[in-house]
C-alpha cells in the first residue's frame, strides 16, 4: 500500500539559512489537496526542497504525482545529522512537529504541538504517512497553550487516547482556570496583529488528560531531549532540545517568520524574529529565554512559525536577536512593553492597562463616512 504525499504534509528537510529556496506554492500543480480546507490548501504552499522540481508541459499528471512524491533532498548537514527523526507539519502558519523514526513500532513517536482549529485531519494523515496506518503518537507535548499550538488537541484526543504534557505554569490555561491575558494588536504593525483582537485566548480544558512535564527535565517519548522553561511568550511556555545534535524546537520563543505579518506568515519568508508581539505579555522573560536559547548554539531550530532553519547564519542570527532583542524584537510602546502581565500558578493575576487602539476608531469613521456618502447620494437623486 502506498500513501499519498499531500502538499501540506511531513517536510523532513532543513532549510539553509544561506541558500533559502523560494516557497513553490501548492496550487501550481494541478493535484487537489484536503477539499475539507480548501483556502488551507490554496495557502499551504511550500515546500523546503532544495531543488526546485521542473515539470514539462506535456507530462501527465500521473508524472507530475510520481516526481513530487519522490524523497526530498537533503541537504549535507541535514544528512549526517540526526535530526532525520523530526519532521514538521504546517498547518496554514502554525507548525507542528512529529517526533519519531519512520516506520518505528507504534506509538513510539510523540506529536509536539497540536496546530490550528481544524487541522486535526491533516496532523492524523501527516502522521499516518509517516508512521504508517493508525499511527498514535506515545504523547503530546505542548511548547504552549495558544489556540494555534492547541487547536486540534481536542479532535486528536477523541481519536488517540494519549496523555499530554506542558510545563506547570502553563496548565492554568489548559485546565480551564485561567484565560490569556489579552493580546495588543497595537505591536508588530501587520494584518496578523491587528486581527490578533479576535484570537481566541482560553481558557482551554483538557484537564481530563493533561499532566505537567517531569520536573527533571525529561520529554515523555523522546529519549535524549530535554525540556527548557522559556517563559516571556506565555508563562509556561517551554522549548524542547536534543544536545547531541543540537537540535531545537523553540515553539513561540522566538520564530522563523514575521509572525506579525500576514504576507510574511502566509509566504513563510525565513527570518529569525522575536516571538509573535502581540500575544507577549513579558517581554524582559521573553528576552532572558532567548538568550538561554542562543547559547545552547542550536545547530537547527523548528519553531512555531516559518520555515526550520539551520547552519552558521542561522546560529549567528539567532545570536544577534538575543543581543539586541530590546532593538528588534520588543515593540518600540504597546501595553506590555513598560508593564507586564503577572501570573502565577494559579493564571494571571494582573495586568497593565489597555493602550489606545486607534483601528476600531478608523473603521468606525471610515464606516460613518460610508454611511453618510450613502445618505447624500440618495438624498440628492431624491432631490
Ligand atoms: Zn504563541
Ligand atoms: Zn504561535
Amino acid at each position: 500500500m502506498t500513501f499519498p504525499n499531500p502538499p501540506w504534509a511531513v517536510r523532513p528537510t532543513w532549510v539553509h539559512t544561506a541558500s533559502i529556496p523560494h516557497p513553490r506554492p501548492s496550487w501550481t500543480n494541478a493535484r487537489l489537496g484536503p477539499k475539507l480546507f480548501p483556502a488551507m490548501r490554496r495557502l499551504s504552499g511550500g515546500t523546503t526542497e532544495t531543488r526546485p522540481i521542473v515539470v514539462r508541459s506535456g507530462e501527465s499528471e500521473a508524472q507530475v504525482q510520481k516526481l513530487e512524491t519522490k524523497e526530498p533532498q537533503r541537504s549535507l548537514v541535514a544528512e549526517q545529522a540526526v535530526a532525520a527523526d523530526v519532521a514538521y507539519v504546517r498547518t496554514v502558519f502554525v507548525n507542528l512537529f512529529l517526533c519519531g523514526r519512520p516506520g518505528v513500532p507504534r506509538a513510539s513517536w510523540v506529536l509536539i504541538d497540536a496546530g490550528l482549529p481544524g487541522s486535526a485531519p491533516w496532523i492524523i494523515a501527516a502522521a499516518e504517512e509517516r508512521f504508517g496506518p493508525g499511527a498514535r503518537p506515545s504523547a503530546i507535548v505542548l511548547t504552549h497553550g495558544h489556540f494555534d499550538h492547541v487547536g486540534a488537541l481536542r479532535t486528536l484526543l477523541n481519536k488517540w487516547d494519549v496523555p499530554i504534557y506542558a510545563h506547570r505554569l502553563e496548565l492554568p490555561y489548559l485546565t480551564g482556570r485561567s484565560a490569556y491575558p489579552p493580546p495588543d494588536p497595537t505591536v508588530g504593525g501587520g494584518a496578523m496583529a491587528a486581527l490578533s483582537r479576535f484570537y481566541p485566548r482560553g481558557p482551554y480544558d483538557f484537564a481530563d488528560r493533561i499532566q505537567p512535564l517531569p520536573a527533571d527535565g525529561s520529554v515523555p517519548g523522546m529519549p535524549g531531549w530535554r525540556w527548557i522553561h522559556t517563559p516571556g511568550h506565555t508563562p509556561g511556555h517551554v522549548a524542547f532540545y536534543r544536545d547531541s545534535d543540537r537540535t531545537l524546537i523553540a515553539g513561540d520563543a522566538f520564530v522563523t517568520t514575521k509572525q506579525e505579518s500576514a504576507i510574511a506568515a502566509l509566504t513563510q519568508r525565513p527570518e529569525i524574529h522575536g516571538p509573535p508581539a502581540y500575544f507577549t505579555p513579558d517581554w524582559a522573560s521573553a528576552r532572558r529565554s532567548v538568550e538561554e536559547l542562543a547559547a545552547l548554539k542550536p545547530l537547527r531550530v523548528g519553531t512555531g512559525h516559518g520555515p526550520p532553519l539551520e547552519g552558521q547564519e542561522m546560529l549567528q542570527d539567532l545570536q544577534r536577536l538575543a543581543r539586541d532583542f530590546d532593538r528588534v524584537a520588543v515593540p518600540r510602546r504597546g501595553r506590555y512593553v513598560r508593564e507586564s502581565a503577572v501570573a502565577d500558578e494559579s493564571g494571571v493575576v494582573a495586568v497593565p492597562p489597555p493602550v489606545p487602539d486607534p483601528l476600531p476608531r478608523i473603521l468606525l469613521g471610515l464606516g460613518l463616512a460610508l454611511v453618510a456618502g450613502a445618505m447624500v447620494r440618495r438624498s440628492t437623486r431624491a432631490g
